[in-house]
């Protein structure tokens, strides 16, 4: 039977849920999530995934996870500070560190796990926190559980942050200041102001953490993340990057200095108390690294892939909102429009996610694309003529 009292807070607060339109099913997808895939039962075009270079699907990627596998094991067995650490895990970290150019990189198990495993270990109840507004999840629990005070500034506003961040310093309160945001902002596409965000933090005696999960394999050299994009060399001191987006596999790590990474190696908790990456994501994870050092070309065919998409989204007359990257959004406005939208775009055959508030403020719902290297021109056309069809229909063009 369980507890009764646990019963009916969860019955009552899935109601809500459920009364306030945002209750709602996994959309369930046979076989892999490529450019074109089977969600649902339907073949669709994919415009919803974080697979930005289609590494994901990559047969050398693949058969790199095989090969580990069957040398390694399914799991690697311990954690890293037991017996978990393999050799590919060190290789893995060292083709990252020289990927990064900084002196070392720590390998977690997402990119959440190093926001809740780096900021709780940099920073104290002594110390300030002055976070973008539109930060992700992780990164906010990762500010709450480090106990410091959480100053949020507003998204991207330069004058809001500098503020924030004279007044907290002339408090004379704290001890240390970090400055956290993401590299590229996963619901606009936008690009943090970097190079502003570095004088800032150097004119007031703060550090730097960028989160570049939706950078990393897509802005700077070879998509090397945004540091590499401003040519901030040396100025930032936490970076953290995904392998679970755009390198195709799961995992995260943090790049910097010696120092910091030798810290998080004794102090990161979800790299001290749960169980190492599998063999078969690092080498896989490696074998992207290694893919991306040399060559440019999956990169180069995104950015170019996306290029197109949204020009042709924005001739049709969508608004696209402030993308500056192949993260495109559509945005519609309306909540329950956002979601129609969505819908009959899927019985036309293609898959873009939309997303309402919470996640976007009131107002501004809209449909969520990703476009990837993997995809053809073709199926962006297509992708595009479906838009035009439903949006007349709709009357959203
Ligand atoms: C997706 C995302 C994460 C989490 O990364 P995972 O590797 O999927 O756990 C962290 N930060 C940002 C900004 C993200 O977009």
């Amino acid at each position: 039977m369980g507890s009764k009292t646990l019963h009916d807070f969860l019955v009552k607060n899935l109601e809500e849920l459920k009364a306030q339109g945002v209750y709602r099913k996994l959309p369930v997808v046979t076989g892999p999530t490529g450019p074109k895939c089977i969600i649902n039962g339907k073949e669709v075009i994919n415009l919803s995934s974080n697979n930005y270079l289609g590494f994901a699907n990559d047969p050398r990627l693949i058969e790199a996870a095989i090969k580990a596998t069957e040398k390694y094991g399914a799991g690697a067995g311990a954690v890293r500070t037991i017996v978990g650490t393999l050799d590919i895990h060190e290789e893995l970290e060292e083709k990252l560190a020289k990927f990064k150019k900084t002196e070392g990189v720590i390998v977690f198990q997402s990119g959440f796990n190093c926001n809740m495993g780096t900021v709780s270990a940099l920073m104290t109840k002594e110390d300030a926190i002055l976070s973008d507004e539109l930060n992700h999840a992780s990164i906010i629990d990762g500010c709450r559980l480090s106990g410091a005070k959480i100053l949020r500034y507003k998204h991207n506003d330069m004058d809001d942050l500098r503020k924030t961040l004279k007044e907290a310093y002339e408090s004379g309160q704290y001890k240390k200041f970090m400055i956290v945001t993401d590299g590229v902002f996963s619901m606009d596409g936008d690009i943090a102001r970097l190079p502003e965000i570095v004088e800032i933090a150097e004119e007031f005696d703060a550090f730097v953490y960028v989160d570049d999960a939706h950078a990393s394999g897509v802005l700077g050299k070879n998509g090397s993340g945004s540091v590499s994009h401003f040519g901030l060399y040396g100025r930032v001191d936490v970076q953290v990057g995904t392998l679970s987006k755009a390198i195709g596999v799961v995992g995260g790590y943090v790049a910097g200095s010696k120092e910091l990474i030798d810290w998080l190696k004794h102090r990161g908790r979800p790299f001290l108390f749960s169980t190492a990456m599998t063999p078969g994501a690092a080498a896989a994870a490696l074998k992207a690294i290694e893919i991306l050092s040399e060559s440019s070309e999956l990169v180069d065919r995104l950015w170019d892939n996306a290029k197109y998409f949204k020009e042709k989204l924005s001739a049709l007359g969508f608004d696209l909102g402030k993308s500056e990257t192949p993260i495109t959004p559509v945005i519609i406005g309306d909540e329950a429009k956002a979601m129609q939208f969505s819908d009959e775009l899927f019985k036309e055959g293609l898959f873009a996610q939309g997303i309402a508030y919470p996640t976007v403020p009131r107002g501004k719902a809209r449909v969520r694309n990703i476009v990837t290297a993997a995809h053809t021109k073709d199926m962006l056309d297509e992708a595009v003529a479906i838009y035009e069809k439903v949006g007349k229909r709709m009357g959203i063009i």
